[in-house]
């Protein structure tokens, strides 16, 4: 085919798509990407260096190292002697985690295969990459050992961590790897990476296997440590109290990252940067490095002192993701994604309190302090408050949870099929958003034994900085009314 008919058939393949940019769009962390990591990403593309090694990647590698270099920093690491790499997406970040603890805890497992049983510990509410990397990784999902959640934080319980941990260790079981999850797409949760460090030395491993190594999954909550040297009393960019004391109970918990050994960034998550942009990223690269090395290559001539070819999972690397990151953070600086990251916060709150205010809707993750709204939706004459606190305790109140579920799901569904037909009201277009099938469970079910008993909610996720109060009014009207039109369809108003 010509050129141009070409592009113009791709051009086509582009038509329907969301636009991540828009206030209304508020599904999932799924940014706009920023101008300066756009236009860094294509170059990459059209000039193609390969970051395997440094004759490739020639002055590009750049991108990679001082990424790593400026993150360490943030983090509290020498960033000299951290590394970092680049790979595909928070999920190889984890793998990168996973392969990492059992080649530590186990060196020789890189040439017998994994033979042992040896654990990968994580909250209940970590991601579930944690079966993609246990299950390719080959250790195999059943070593996947989920530890509860405080009910009000969804923190991982650091009493039931020290429990497990200290089990494993009588038994002579070991541990590869203890996972912080910090921050997450439905419920936002922390972990306390400086609380998991002090339980993790409690308990070594046993004789032949050396000692559990932490990972942090911070791929979707990083930013949050921007703010590690904001000036809370003078606070120069003038947030509003209440979110002041959140972005510095976040920046707080941040700082725990340290007594991590590895962790994992997503700077196409809230860092807006163009697909794919994650980076594992490593306190002592000596170890890492060591570690993993394999030997060299014949038609591979090591020209330059960098050489990941020789430790990464990946053979040919593309720069863009490296490229994005780094010049987003030369673009926004400190200032910059704290001023975004705040804002959108601000935001968030408004549509919180909106939805407080109310009486037949409430927030169903009101502890949580990320982006995230989870909104739960009940038919007018339906005290929600009272009715959400005897759904979470009261086994008597099952049906309502199912009944409500029920509800949740099919007002997501109404404003979905709105979006998709650009449905208005107020002569305004509804907006895009989504729904959680279960971002917890209810607490007389926390083994999640009961398939059912977990709560639904309707999610507002505002991802842009066009995203304003007007737009969350115009949200919470949009919630409502789907919610009416769900309940006349079914006949119950
Ligand atoms: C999104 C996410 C992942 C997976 O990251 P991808 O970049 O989508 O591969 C892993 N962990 C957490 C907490 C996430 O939010």
């Amino acid at each position: 085919m010509p050129i141009d008919d070409v592009i113009k058939e791709v051009v086509h393949m582009f038509e329907g798509a969301p636009n991540w940019g828009h206030p209304l769009t508020m599904e999932n962390v799924l940014p706009n990407g920023n101008t300066a990591g756009i236009a860094a990403s294509m170059l990459s593309q059209i000039f193609a260096p390969n970051i395997i090694e440094g004759e490739y990647g020639q002055n590009a590698h750049r991108a990679e190292l001082e990424t790593a270099g400026m993150i360490a920093s943030l983090i509290g690491w020498n960033p000299t002697l951290a590394g970092g790499v680049f790979t595909y997406g928070g999920s190889g970040c984890w793998t990168y985690g996973v392969k990492y603890g059992l080649t530590h805890c186990k060196p020789e497992s890189r040439w017998t295969g994994i033979r042992d049983d040896m654990k990968i510990v994580c909250s209940e509410q970590a991601h579930y990459s944690q079966q993609n990397s246990s299950d390719w990784m080959g250790v195999g999902m059943n070593n996947v050992v989920r530890i509860p959640c405080d009910k009000t934080t969804n923190g991982m319980d650091i009493e039931a961590l020290d429990k497990k941990l200290k089990e494993f260790h009588d038994k002579k079981i070991p541990v590869a790897l203890v996972v912080c999850t910090m921050g997450t797409t439905d419920a936002s949760a922390f972990d306390d990476p400086a609380k998991v460090r002090e339980i993790v030395d409690k308990y070594p491993n046993p004789e032949g296997f050396n000692d559990p190594l932490i990972y942090c999954d911070c791929v979707v909550g990083w930013s949050w440590i921007t703010f590690k040297e904001y000036d809370f009393d003078a606070n120069p960019l003038e947030f509003s109290a209440d979110v002041l004391n959140i972005i510095k109970a976040n920046a707080e918990l941040y700082k725990g990252i340290r007594h991590a050994d590895a962790c994992g960034i997503d700077f196409h998550k809230v860092g807006w940067c163009p697909y794919v942009s994650s980076m594992f990223l490593y306190k002592d690269a000596e170890i890492f490095e060591k570690l993993l090395a394999r030997g060299k290559d014949a038609y591979l001539q090591v020209r330059t002192p960098y050489n990941p070819m020789y430790y990464t999972l990946e053979v040919s690397r593309t720069v863009n993701g490296a490229m994005a990151a780094w010049a987003t953070l030369k673009y926004f600086g400190l200032e910059g994604m704290q001023a975004v990251v705040g804002g959108i916060e601000e935001v968030k709150y408004v549509i919180y309190d909106l939805v407080s205010e109310r009486s037949d809707m409430c927030v169903a993750n009101a502890g949580d302090s990320g982006f995230i709204t989870l909104i739960r939706v009940y038919p007018p004459n339906v005290n929600a408050k009272q009715m959400y606190t005897d759904e979470l305790n009261d086994p008597n109140h099952r049906s309502d949870v199912i009944k409500y579920n029920r509800l949740n799901e099919a007002v997501g569904n109404k404003l979905y099929e709105w979006y998709r037909d650009a449905h208005r009201i107020d002569g305004v277009c509804t907006p895009y958003m989504s729904f959680s099938t279960g971002f917890r469970t209810t607490n007389y079910n926390t083994d999640e034994k009961d398939k059912d008993a977990v709560i639904f909610a309707i999610k507002s996720f505002p991802m842009t900085v066009f995203c304003t109060p007007d737009v969350m009014k115009h949200t919470l009207k949009s919630v409502a009314a789907a919610r009416d039109e769900v309940l006349k369809e079914w006949g119950e108003i």
